[in-house]
């Protein structure tokens, strides 16, 4: 399935609203002529034009004048209006709270972190958070703030407080949350070379091994759990004993934590106390046989898992993001060893592989940007006016 072949059915306007805009903020020039759109979804003209009227009347989309189409006639382009919407993205790490003001093109404009101390209860950790969004919406007095997207590691990490909707009610604006990989995905399926697939698989690696998933180009959404978490999936039955009570879990063998354990058995020096997960995955980058050694003995075991998972689901486009992004060869080869050995040939002849390549320091940011576009752009008769 194409990512930007449309459907003309009655119920699916908002989908085809989704089409358009991500194609408009993926066209090279940011404009494309209503012609160029219908060619591309698939819609049939008075659909697209349709759909631009509005978009035009809420302000979504501008007219920039004319532009060479085909066989050099001139049309009217159209793009995203960057400059009358705007949102705020929040992600909330273990000690930082960071803070983004994008367009709804997805451009950052300000960014903002605060340290979050240990010994902050939920309580305070809320405060701080409707603090980061009076901070960015007082510093922003000109910019139309229509949204905010909050992207935190386990939606169930706040017990049974919904921190969206406090926030909402404290700031009056519009919240959304999502766990940090499915915001990971959303980065790569708004910014990324998705290569027009629509099934698409990522997995965030960190403390945790998360997979997520876009099938058909809507995010797949499991409400108040984390769907796709592999971290203790059985990889060893007769394996040692995980924290979980399980054996064998996939933690055991490819945690950032057991990263840093196999570089420094492999370098023999038990005395190497300060060395972190990133540390070994950037000398692996350099050429450190030790540090990409260490990172391959961990992307086998992650390979054997993702094989598991991919030839359940079947994705286009297999995605790695989070820390493995930084493995380079260290982590794609071994992965595609194991797939070679494990999935079928004729759907891994079609399978595309990559490491995730968008806003290394910032993808969850951005992502939770792209969350607010893809709840509230895509949604305008719920959440925009009409002129
Ligand atoms: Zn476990």
């Amino acid at each position: 399935m194409n990512t930007y072949r449309g459907n003309n059915i009655v119920g699916v306007r908002e989908n085809n609203i989704s089409l358009i805009i991500r194609l408009l903020h993926r066209s090279k020039s940011k404009t494309c002529s209503r012609a160029e759109l219908a060619e591309k979804t698939g819609l049939k003209q008075a659909t697209i034009t349709y759909i631009i009227n509005d978009l035009l009347e809420r302000q979504i989309v501008c007219e920039t004048g004319s532009i060479e189409g085909k066989m050099k006639r001139r049309s009217i382009g159209i793009t995203l209006c960057a400059d009358k919407y705007f949102i705020i993205s929040i992600h909330i790490t273990d000690d930082e709270i960071i803070s983004g003001c994008f367009d709804i093109d997805g451009k950052i404009y300000h960014k903002y972190c605060y340290n979050v101390k240990s010994s902050q209860n939920i309580s305070e950790i809320i405060d701080m958070i409707t603090n980061a969004v009076y901070d960015m919406n007082n510093s922003n007095p000109e910019k139309n703030i229509i949204a905010v997207g909050i992207a935190v590691s386990d939606l169930t990490l706040f017990g049974n407080v919904d921190i969206g909707k406090i926030v909402m009610q404290k700031t009056g604006i519009p919240v959304f949350t999502e766990c940090d990989a499915n915001c990971g995905l959303l980065a790569e399926y708004w910014h990324g070379d998705v290569g027009g697939c629509s099934d698409i698989m990522y997995v965030w690696g960190k403390d945790e091994i998360i997979t997520s998933m876009i099938i058909g180009g809507k995010l797949y959404k499991n409400k108040n759990t984390k769907n796709g978490n592999l971290t203790h999936m059985c990889i060893n039955i007769d394996g040692e004993k995980c924290t979980c009570g399980n054996n064998g879990c996939l933690c055991l063998y490819c945690s950032p934590k057991k990263i840093v354990d196999n570089y420094i058995n492999l370098r023999k020096k038990s005395d190497i106390l300060d060395i972190k997960p990133q540390d070994v995955f950037l000398m692996a980058s350099q050429g450190d046989h030790f540090a990409v050694e260490a990172v391959r003995r961990s992307a086998v075991y992650l390979g054997a898992a993702l094989a598991s998972a991919v030839n359940i689901m079947r994705p286009q486009l297999l995605i790695i993001g989070g820390i493995y992004s930084n493995g380079s060869s260290a982590v794609l080869e071994p992965i595609s060893e194991e797939f070679t050995k494990r999935l079928p040939a004729d759907y891994l002849a079609k399978l595309k592989i990559r490491l995730s390549t968008c806003f290394p320091d910032d993808a969850i940011l951005f992502g939770a940007a792209a969350l607010v576009i893809e709840n509230i752009i895509v949604h305008p008769t719920k959440y925009l006016k009409t002129k």
